[in-house]
């Protein structure tokens, strides 16, 4: 008898709602947190953050998180495109509403609202309010007002850039085969010129390189001699590694056939070739760009306090400045902490990002602290560099060549965001292997 009123009872509280109004409830409670971004720094703040303690809300125009350290291994197909990325959705919002496919556009730190314009219909914008926010916006490739980059240069940020050159590249060995290219024309369409000898630049060059031993003559035979790559730097290339790493790539890149290293800058790019400062004009299929980073516009508009990069100052608690205190955080490419100049590295976002959300979760109180974990670039051949400072030792590791890479692989599979890409990326290496990289084009 007791028991039959017990859940008559339940029944009742339920069909009434009080259940659904008590759940509510506490989701109420719990302070709105906002993170603008799904890259390396806000991406990790998603992660971790504790959702009993917040409701996690995301606005971003992208809708995965992207493995950027492999992407320029999906320009010419080593990797597949999707084996380096993550849908966001696959966080697990504790509602689907949390995701926002969309842009943030402005803050309004004294209401505590964000301006966010969706990514899908861009007529539609809507105001979120916040308790805390956290912006990851990161930044996009500089052009330094070169005239004609916009227009007619490719930068490789994205995994859209990457899919973009790829088809370009395609398009131009497949028109240089068709009968009504002259010889000259078969030169122009390829030569590949890459601006910017940062880790980015050689990165995207050892894939091309690899590509052209090991696949271009098997699909376009008749070309191999003709193919040519490229690279203008107007100092010396991967600047932030060790002298003798750095000469090693040089020697390395400077002694393969049909690879050129460039020592200057550039002055105008034209839809067909590049005008370096000295007037000299380089003919090429596609341009390349990667010179470093400037702000996004989004950051731009903010009016909070910002460094000559425009990227946004923070106390070492990564607090913005001037902001009411504790509700307003920022990390990674778009800002800096006051009088602390890290680099714009996926190590120091991703970082930032697991203090962050620490601290947010109240089970950190220290300052961010930060110290290099090192630096690996790869330089193609199986050959790559190591830069780093070894776990509880004063001592470095700087290694070069065939272990270099086989640690290059290594560390970046460990790093990998999820299972399903730790088991996609190692699939992808092997059908290289075995049967050449993919020249679909679609
Ligand atoms: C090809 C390449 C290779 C690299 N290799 C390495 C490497 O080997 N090691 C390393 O340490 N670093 C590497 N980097 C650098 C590293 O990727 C960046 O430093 C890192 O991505 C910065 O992280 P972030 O979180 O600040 O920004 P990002 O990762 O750039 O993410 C920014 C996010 O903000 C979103 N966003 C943009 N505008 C808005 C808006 N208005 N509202 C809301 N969201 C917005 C973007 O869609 C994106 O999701 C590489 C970069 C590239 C391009």
């Amino acid at each position: 008898m007791n028991c039959r009123l017990q859940s008559k009872l339940l029944r009742q509280v339920c069909s009434s709602g009080l259940l659904h109004v008590t759940r509510n409830a506490s989701s109420s409670q719990r302070k709105n947190l906002i993170i603008l971004g799904t890259g390396w720094g806000s991406y990790s703040v998603l992660r971790n953050t504790d959702r009993n303690l917040y409701n996690v809300i995301v606005v971003s125009p992208r809708n995965h998180f992207l493995f950027t350290p492999l992407l320029c291994s999906t320009t010419v197909g080593t990797l597949e495109f999707r084996s380096i990325i993550e849908p966001v959705r696959n966080r697990h919002f504790r509602r689907s509403k949390d995701y926002h496919f969309a842009s943030a556009v402005n803050v309004d730190p004294q209401r505590k609202t964000l301006l966010c314009k969706s990514e899908v219909d861009e007529s539609i914008q809507y105001e979120l309010e916040y308790d805390k926010l956290v912006i990851g916006v990161g930044a996009v490739s500089n052009t330094f007002g070169v005239p004609g980059v916009m227009e007619n240069a490719y930068f490789l940020k994205e995994i859209s850039d990457a899919r973009k050159i790829r088809t370009r590249m395609i398009n131009n060995f497949e028109l240089a085969v068709q009968p009504k290219s002259s010889e000259e024309d078969k030169e122009r369409l390829l030569h590949i010129v890459i601006v910017g000898g940062g880790p980015t630049g050689v990165e995207f060059g050892a894939e091309v390189y690899d590509f052209l031993k090991e696949d271009f003559s098997r699909l376009y035979g008749s070309l191999k001699n003709v193919v040519r790559v490229t690279l203008i730097e107007a100092n010396h290339i991967l600047g932030s590694f060790d002298q003798r790493l750095r000469d090693y790539a040089e020697r390395k890149i400077s002694r393969r056939k049909q690879f050129e290293l460039l020592q200057s800058s550039v002055r105008e790019v034209t839809p067909n070739s590049v005008i370096l400062s000295d007037g000299k004009e380089i003919r090429c299929g596609m341009v390349v760009w990667s010179t470093g980073l400037a702000p996004r516009n989004f950051t731009r508009r903010l009016t909070f306090p910002k460094n000559k990069q425009h990227q946004l100052i923070t106390d070492d608690y990564l607090r913005v400045h001037e902001t009411p205190q504790d509700t307003v955080y920022a990390l990674g490419d778009c800002a800096q902490i006051e009088n602390w100049h890290l680099p714009s590295t996926a190590q120091v976002a991703e970082r930032q990002g697991r203090w962050l959300s620490k601290y947010l979760n109240r089970k950190e109180t220290e300052a961010f602290q930060f110290k290099s974990s090192g630096m690996l670039a790869y330089v193609g051949g199986y050959s790559a560099l190591t830069d780093m400072k070894l776990p509880h030792s004063e001592s470095d590791l700087k290694l070069k060549g065939f272990h270099s890479w086989v640690l290059w692989r290594s560390a970046y599979l460990t790093q990998l965001g999820s299972w399903r890409l730790r088991m996609q990326v190692p699939f992808d290496w092997m059908k290289t292997f075995f049967f050449g990289r993919d020249s679909s084009q679609f």
